[in-house]
């Protein structure tokens, strides 16, 4: 029997996991109990949608607000190809099959879940194994025109146009899905730092962890909120020595009500992890030959 299989909307787990597939009668997912949740990220079952079905909430408002555009220009430009960026393609695709549509990034445009990133390293997977259709594969399955590596460098809203580093391109409509970028703390030389924002970071850490030896290294990860303890139980679970620093008394301080912390603190040191609270980095040297 085959269950219909469900993504979960924030990390892109998918119910039933491969083992549980392999399983010749998985729950259905309509009769899991109202309890469950991602085991990837946490959300709730609410969170969860069907695979493959084209449901599209915000596309309705997004198009109508296009056709109500005194300009009536039907091209919509999209840069940046994350999940925003392509969720709002799929979004006004599936409402508008005939309009003009672009997307410019940076990257290569490849579609992968990035949640996936923090959890890929101890699983040994490569950058290529997190991929799940490529940025020319999605852009044809989509008829869209992609503009990979192409960075936006200014944007003219007055005449409509965007300079890119490959020249300048006009629009209709503009969706800016650019993503964020990390609060890096002063004491830091950018080239100092490793990045686990996107696939290219995700396979530089990955050599480098690998090196010539292959050998378990020590690394210290900054900051112990969601995204930090996570990478830290991973390079841990792959067999690295980690010490996590965090200006808080105990990990996910900010997220987790007081009393949690306290038995959050035992767990990096299970793990052979060194937590050390209270810690305000302030000063850094450049990491070692060939990055560790
Ligand atoms: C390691 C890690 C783990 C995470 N885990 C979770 C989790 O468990 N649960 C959860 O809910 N969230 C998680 N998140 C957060 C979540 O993944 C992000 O919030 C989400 O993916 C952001 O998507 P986005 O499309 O807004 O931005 P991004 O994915 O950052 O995409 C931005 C896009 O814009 C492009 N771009 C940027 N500037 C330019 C420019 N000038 N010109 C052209 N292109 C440009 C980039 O190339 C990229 O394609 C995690 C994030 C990380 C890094």
């Amino acid at each position: 029997m085959s269950v219909t299989r469900y993504e979960c909307q924030a990390c892109g787990w998918i119910y039933p996991a491969q083992s549980e597939s392999a399983n010749p009668e998985p729950i259905a997912f309509n009769e899991l109990p109202d309890t469950f949740c991602c085991p990837l990220c946490g959300v709730g079952k609410a969170q969860f949608k069907p695979l493959d079905v084209d449901e599209t909430p915000g596309a309705a408002t997004l198009t109508s607000s296009m056709q109500n555009s005194s300009q009536q220009c039907q091209d919509v430009v999209v840069v940046g190809a994350g999940l925003a960026g392509w969720t709002v393609i799929d979004a006004l695709r599936a409402k508008q099959p005939d309009i003009g549509i672009t997307l410019i990034t940076q990257d290569m445009a490849d579609r992968y879940h990035k949640p996936m990133l923090s959890v890929a390293l101890s699983q040994n997977k490569t950058p290529q194994d997190l991929v799940r259709m490529s940025g020319v594969q999605a852009a044809q399955k989509a008829n869209i025109t992609l503009m990979s590596q192409t960075q936006v460098i200014s944007i003219d809203s007055k005449n409509r146009t965007l300079q890119t580093n490959k020249g300048e391109l006009s629009y209709g409509n503009l969706v800016l899905a650019l993503g964020a970028a990390p609060a890096i703390p002063a004491c830091f030389a950018d080239q100092d730092i490793w990045h686990i924002n996107d696939l290219e970071g995700f396979s530089k850490i990955q050599a480098a962890l690998a090196g010539e030896t292959g050998a378990n290294k020590h690394i210290a990860v900054i900051g112990a909120g969601m995204i930090g303890t996570e990478i830290a139980e991973d390079l841990t679970t792959a067999g690295h020595k980690v010490t996590l620093l965090d200006i808080n008394d105990a990990p996910l301080a900010g997220l987790l009500p007081p009393q949690a912390p306290h038995k959050n603190m035992q767990a990096p040191h299970k793990q052979n992890n060194t937590f050390l609270g209270g810690h305000l980095v302030q000063k850094a040297g450049p990491p070692r030959e060939g990055g560790f």
